[in-house]
């Protein structure tokens, strides 16, 4: 990876990528669908991850799907986290007639 995709990642993903993480420092560079799969590093295969939440990815079975601004981590089980307020709650009232 050259010196300026490492400064265009930082500016993409100045925390880690997980909804509701926010930890800025020390964050790893994560290779998307691993690196010996794919052997590429653009961008698009790239994000950045604080450890903790790349621990996850790599040996809990955790994985991140999205791009900036609209990432989603999934759980092992599927579960989808992301930054946007769950359905049930943004809809309000009983249906209409
Ligand atoms: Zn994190």
């Amino acid at each position: 990876m050259t010196a300026q995709q490492r400064r265009a990642l930082e500016a993409r993903d100045p925390t880690c990528v997980v909804p509701g993480c926010g930890v800025s420092r020390h964050l790893e560079i994560d290779h998307r669908d691993g690196w010996a799969l794919t052997r590429r590093t653009e961008l698009s295969a790239l994000a950045r991850v604080c450890a903790y939440h790349h621990r996850l990815k790599t040996y809990e079975g955790w994985s991140y799907q999205g791009g900036s601004g609209r990432w989603r981590w999934i759980a092992p089980d599927g579960t989808v986290v992301t930054d946007e307020a769950p359905e049930e709650l943004v809809r309000s009232g009983p249906d209409p007639p």
